[in-house]
């Protein structure tokens, strides 16, 4: 395990799910395999999987009650981890379920395949920002210029504040490709569209005391990092990085291998505070780690491990020995033993 020498080491793990009764098996990882790994940070992947009140009919499949959220809470509390929700705010609003289906509505429906919505544009189709499409080029939008958008998106994003008694919020953000479409979005640049509603969602967190961080994607330019469009922009949304509020935390993940992560340098360049995510793959995750260890010029804040399968999944293997069950789970296993448990905890709980 490579010594981290930030003051964040944080996981994204997706919501457990409440109809598989993994919350219990996944405040258990919390306790016995993550805060013994020296984590101190958890973003829950909630999206809308939460039992709303205000609004019941955005809410996500197999979705956490407000006794789920407590738990995990209670959990990280008592290991002194910092648990807060994350959200997509703009992006991946549809897709499919993983395989084996495992209630994680993340595999891209690429064309001619049926995706499915997600909690928002399920009850609230016309806020796609392509809703006549047979399939949302892997993943759905939401259209940033709708006037209904804001009011539904605060009441959800305060609720999930309330019950995580957060102090920060994931707001997601990635990989938005479908941006300015719309007749009503049509006409303005992208990197306003995009700068607008990032500072909207921002200062609404702020108004409630909560800190946002964000995926930063689309903030980088493709053709000036070498990143692939999917890494970096090539939508025209990056000038929204002399745009938006500084004290945004961007989360630069990078899951293929480069020689050189260029994003390490213009967020420092750009005054932003940083956090670094890798995925699963064990020789790319060592390369960014050692690469922003030696290129940071004070403004890295920490190492955040992105996973993408269940939770329970994750949970049960480290607890019980269960074998992993999505096709990228063996991977980030390795990655994680290399790069981000500890050995000793591991081997406790083997
Ligand atoms: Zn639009």
């Amino acid at each position: 395990m490579l010594q981290i020498p930030w003051k964040t080491k944080g996981i994204v793990l997706t919501a457990p799910q409440p109809y598989k009764n993994e919350v219990k098996d996944v405040a258990d990882f919390i306790e016995k395999i993550l805060a013994p790994s020296g984590v101190n940070l958890v973003v829950l992947q909630t999206r809308y999987r939460y039992r709303f009140q205000r609004h019941p009919e955005c809410m996500g499949y197999d979705p956490l009650s407000p006794e789920d959220v407590k738990m995990l809470l209670e959990a990280c509390r008592r290991c002194g981890i910092k648990l807060i929700p994350k959200m997509n705010l703009l992006g991946h609003q549809s897709g499919l379920h993983n395989t084996p289906s495992d209630g994680i509505l993340h595999g891209h429906a690429v064309d001619g395949v049926t995706d499915f919505r997600d909690g928002l544009l399920r009850a609230y189709p016309m806020l796609d920002e392509t809703p006549g499409a047979e399939t949302g080029f892997y993943a759905r939008h939401l259209c940033l210029s709708h006037p209904l958008l804001p009011s539904i998106l605060f009441d959800l994003m305060d609720e999930l504040l309330d019950v995580f008694e957060a102090d920060a919020m994931h707001i997601g953000c990635d990989e938005a490709f479908n941006i300015g479409l719309c007749p009503r979005c049509a006409g303005t640049p992208p990197h306003i569209l995009f700068s607008t509603y990032i500072n909207m969602l921002r200062d609404h967190l702020a108004e409630r005391g909560a800190k946002t961080l964000m995926w930063s994607d689309r903030l980088l330019s493709s053709a000036e990092t070498g990143y692939h469009a999917y890494e970096a922009s090539a939508n025209g949304t990056d000038g929204a990085i002399d745009i938006v509020n500084k004290d945004i935390v961007c989360c630069d993940w990078h899951y293929e291998s480069h020689d050189e992560y260029r994003s390490v340098g213009v967020f420092a360049d750009k005054g932003f505070r940083m956090m670094i995510s890798p995925w699963k793959d064990r020789e790319s995750a060592g390369k960014f780690l050692r690469y922003a260890i030696e290129h940071d010029r004070g403004h890295i804040d920490g190492y955040l491990q992105t996973t993408w399968c269940s939770s329970g999944e994750l949970a049960r293997h480290y607890l019980y020995g269960a074998p992993p069950q999505w096709h990228n789970t063996p991977a980030l296993i390795e990655t994680l033993n290399e790069h981000f448990l500890s050995p000793d905890a591991i081997r406790r709980n083997a």
